[in-house]
């Protein structure tokens, strides 16, 4: 199946829809071949995965893949790679991750769920170090030169931390999308540093989602039950059914 010619057009199809959708949200799409004329280890790993869309994939799976090509691995980490480093919407199996419960991916399992867009928790980084100075410049000058969340000015003394100089950072206002200008507001960084991920802010720096389930967990034990019964209220079904696959883990 994956002859010469398969693996080009595939690596074609993935490449066009990346020009299309995901390169301009900073995704990453690695070279097919080496210098040498090899194959890139993370390109064989897309396309077959790509070859096997939403389908339940193995790391034993992939890694005879790549044996059968020739290539010799231990411990495949391309997969996750591709995810966390290079944006594509691939699911590993995590345990307590909403997204492999939602598609039903076990630990040692992964899954492409499409190439139009980028994987929803991509923090892109590096395209945020590129935005070009005067944009984020601009922003800042828009909020007074002030974090958005404690009023502290940049270098100056922080209102929170006296003894240290405020540094304005580019806060993410929802950390499921990629960090562009009009997802970034400016946190010192103190306040950027605490809410981890954990919430989804307005561009006045107030709270409006969680936008990661764990965070319930530090709640009290009532806050905890209430969330649940209102979850479970809001769809009795689903709640049904989560429940009857909780016990059949082990
Ligand atoms: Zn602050």
């Amino acid at each position: 199946m994956f002859t010469e010619k398969f693996i080009l057009e595939k690596y074609n199809e993935i490449k066009e829809s990346w020009e299309k959708y995901l390169k301009n949200k900073g995704v990453k799409l690695s070279s097919l071949k080496k210098k040498n004329g090899s194959y890139t280890l993370n390109a064989l790993v897309l396309i077959y995965l790509y070859a096997n869309i939403k389908k339940n994939i193995s790391k034993e799976e992939i890694t005879v893949f790549l044996q059968n090509l020739g290539y010799q691995i231990n411990d495949m980490q391309q997969a996750r790679h591709l995810s966390q480093q290079y944006g594509w919407y691939i699911i590993s199996g995590q345990r307590g991750d909403s997204e492999c419960e939602k598609y039903n991916v076990e630990s040692g399992e992964y899954m492409l769920i499409t190439i139009k867009e980028p994987y929803p928790k991509f923090n892109d980084k590096r395209r945020a170090e590129k935005l070009s100075t005067n944009s984020w410049n601009d922003l800042k000058k828009h909020y007074g030169n002030r974090c958005v969340s404690c009023g502290s000015e940049d270098k100056k003394n922080n209102l929170l931390y006296p003894n240290s100089i405020t540094r304005l950072q580019q806060g993410h206002k929802d950390p499921r999308k990629p960090l562009t200008l009009d997802n970034i507001i400016p946190q010192c960084q103190f306040c950027n540093g605490a809410s981890k991920n954990s919430f989804v802010f307005d561009n006045k720096g107030k709270i409006v989602k969680i936008s990661d389930p764990k965070f319930i967990l530090k709640s009290d034990e009532n806050i905890k039950i209430d969330m649940l019964k209102l979850l479970m209220k809001e769809n009795i079904e689903k709640a049904e059914k989560i429940l009857e696959d909780l016990k059949k883990q082990p």
